[in-house]
C-alpha cells in the first residue's frame, strides 16, 4: 500500500523501544524492525540505571518534554498495572548530608552543581514534608536509613513531581508490547552500510553481524522509509559508519557509572503510601510509595551518592546505589554493550558497598559503632550515560544535504536521531518515543522539542 511505512530503528534502548511502541500505535501501517548490535538487550543503561523520574528537574529547553514524559509515565503504569509490572511509584526525595561532608557542601548542592546528573536540575521543587508512617520514623525521615550521627536531612521533593521504576522491567514490558504488535528484533546485528536509489535518496541499509562473528558476516539488505539512530552513546558511531561524509557531527559522549543493587533488613517491606484514596491527588491511587536520597561526598567516599529504595516486579523491595562515574576518557565505550562487564572496576564496588553500609547498614541505637555490614548484594554493573555537549537530548530529522555528498537529492529514507538523554533517559524516555513518534509522522508533537532538533550544518553556498 501506498501509505504504508517501514522503519528501522537502530539501538534498542529504553529510546528505541520507546520509540517503537508508539510508533506501532499509530496508522498509516508502520513496519518496524529494530536492529541491534548486542546479542541481549538491556546490557546497556536503560537496564542498569536508576530509575528515577521527575516531572520538572529540568533545563528549559527539556522543561516540557520532561513534564510531558513524566506524565506518559503515570498514563501507561495505570493502563497496564506498572506498579506491578515495572515498579512504578511515586517517590519522595531526600538529602541527607553527613557530618563529614567537605564544608558547605549540602545534598542537592551537588545536584544542582551537576556530577551525577550533570547540568540537568533547573530548580529544585518545593519543599515536601513526609508524614509519620510506615517506612517513615517520627522525624519523617525514611526508616530504611540508618541513624546518622551530626547529619542534616532535607525533604526536597514529593511523590506529586517525582517517581521510580525499575527500568529494566519496564523496558521488557515495551518489548513485549513491540512483540506484540509484530515489531522485528534483529540481534548482534549492525547497520554498516547505506543502499542508494539511481537518483541519491536512500533506498535503505546493509546489516550484518556484529562483534566477534566476522567469519561469517551474513549481509542483509533492509528496505525502508525511515531509519532512526536511537543507539544511546554509540549514537555518533553509527552515524558515522553510515555517513563518513557527514556535515555534521552529533556530539554525544559517554560517562560511565558504576552501581550495585541490594537488599537490606530495613527494606524488607514495600512502604504503604500513606496518601491512598485521596483521589484529588494524582498519586491517590498508588498503593506504594519510594524513596529517593542524594547525598554530597563524605571523608569516606569521595564521590556524590544516590540511593533509590524501590520496587522490584511484584512489588519486591530493593535498593539501586550509584552516583561513581568516570567519564570516557578514563573508561572508553565498548564495541558492544555486552562487553561493559569486562570493564567493572572492583574497587569501585568496595566504594559503593561501604557508602551503602554507612547510609543502610545495621546500626544499634545510641551506639557510636559504625553500622555492621549485613546488606546483600543481587548484582553490581556498569553502563554508559549517553551525554551530549549541549546538555540536553538531539531529537529530530538530520537535514538530506547533511548526510553528505550527493544525499540531498532524489528523495528516499529520512534519517532521524534520538539520542543523548545524559542522566534522564528514563524519565524522558516515553515522551521521546510519542515525540518522535509525531515527528515522523509529520504531525506537530504535543510538546515544542525544536531546541532539541539535530543542529544544521552551515549553508552549502558557503562551503
Ligand atoms: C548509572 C546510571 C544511572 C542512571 N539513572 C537514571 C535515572 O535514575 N533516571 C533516568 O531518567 N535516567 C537514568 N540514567 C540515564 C539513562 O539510563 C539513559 O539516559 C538511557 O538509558 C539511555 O537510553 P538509550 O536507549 O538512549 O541508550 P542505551 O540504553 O545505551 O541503549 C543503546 C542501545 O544501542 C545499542 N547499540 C550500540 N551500538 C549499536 C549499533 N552499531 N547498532 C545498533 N545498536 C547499537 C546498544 O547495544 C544498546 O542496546 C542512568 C544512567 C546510568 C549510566
Amino acid at each position: 500500500m501506498a501509505n504504508e511505512k517501514s522503519t528501522v530503528i537502530l539501538g534498542g534502548g529504553i529510546i528505541g523501544l520507546s520509540i517503537a511502541y508508539y510508533t506501532s500505535l499509530s496508522s498509516p501501517i508502520t513496519h518496524i524492525t529494530i536492529v541491534d548490535s548486542a546479542s541481549i538487550l538491556l546490557e546497556s543503561a536503560s537496564g542498569y540505571a536508576g530509575g528515577f523520574l521527575a516531572r520538572d528537574w529540568f533545563d528549559p529547553r527539556v522543561a516540557a518534554l520532561g513534564d510531558y514524559s513524566f506524565t506518559l509515565h503515570r498514563e501507561l503504569a495505570e493502563q497496564f498495572d506498572g506498579a506491578k509490572r515495572w515498579g512504578f511509584t511515586g517517590s519522595h526525595v531526600y538529602s541527607l548530608t553527613l557530618d563529614d561532608a567537605p564544608g558547605g557542601v549540602s545534598g542537592e548542592d551537588w545536584l544542582l552543581a551537576g556530577t551525577s546528573r550533570a547540568n540537568a536540575v533547573g530548580r529544585m521543587v518545593t519543599q515536601h514534608v513526609n508524614a509519620p508512617g510506615e517506612g517513615v520514623n517520627a522525624d519523617g525521615t525514611p526508616a530504611w536509613i540508618s541513624k546518622q550521627d551530626k547529619a542534616s536531612w532535607k525533604p526536597i521533593a514529593g511523590v506529586e513531581d517525582c517517581g521510580q521504576v525499575e527500568p529494566r522491567r519496564l523496558c521488557e514490558f515495551l518489548l513485549e508490547k513491540c512483540k506484540e504488535r509484530g515489531i522485528k528484533i534483529l540481534l548482534g546485528k549492525r547497520a554498516v552500510d547505506i543502499v542508494r536509489k539511481r537518483g541519491g535518496g536512500i533506498e535503505g541499509l546493509m546489516i550484518e553481524n556484529a562483534g566477534k562473528s566476522e567469519g561469517s558476516k551474513e549481509e542483509q539488505f533492509l528496505k525502508c522509509t525511515d531509519i532512526v539512530i536511537a543507539a544511546g552513546c554509540w549514537t555518533p558511531r553509527v552515524f558515522n559508519t553510515l555517513f563518513p561524509s557527514a556535515r555534521i557531527s552529533l556530539d554525544i559522549d559517554s560517562l560511565a557509572g558504576h552501581s550495585i543493587l541490594y537488599r537490606t533488613p530495613r527494606y524488607a517491606q514495600p512502604f504503604k503510601n500513606i496518601a491512598k484514596g485521596q483521589l484529588d491527588k494524582a498519586h491517590g491511587k498508588d498503593e506504594h510509595i519510594s524513596y529517593a536520597i542524594y547525598c554530597p561526598p563524605t571523608k569516606q567516599w569521595d564521590w556524590s551518592g544516590e540511593a533509590y529504595a524501590r520496587l522490584n516486579a511484584d512489588s519486591k523491595p530493593e535498593i539501586w546505589s550509584g552516583g561513581l562515574n568516570h567519564t570516557s576518557t578514563q573508561l572508553p565505550l565498548p564495541e558492544l554493550a555486552t562487553d561493559s562487564k569486562k570493564l567493572i572496576k572492583p574497587e569501585c564496588m568496595k566504594s559503593l558497598r561501604k557508602a551503602a553500609v554507612t547510609l543502610t547498614g545495621l546500626r544499634v541505637s545510641d551506639s557510636s559503632e559504625p553500622a555492621t555490614d549485613d546488606i546483600e548484594i543481587v548484582s553490581e554493573h556498569l553502563c554508559f550515560r549517553p551525554a551530549s555537549k549541549s546538555g540536553v537530548p538531539i531529537l529530530g530529522e538530520v537535514a538530506a544535504r547533511d548526510l553528505g555528498k550527493g544525499f540531498g537529492e532524489g528523495g528516499g529514507a529520512k534519517v532521524w536521531v534520538a539520542g543523548g538523554h545524559g542522566p534522564w533517559g528514563i524519565s524522558m524516555s516515553l515522551g521521546t518515543g510519542k515525540v518522535m513518534r509525531d515527528l515522523m509522522a509529520g504531525t506537530k508533537p504535543e510538546v515544542d522539542v525544536s531546541a532539541l532538533k539535530v543542529v544544521e550544518g552551515a549553508p552549502l553556498s558557503k562551503l
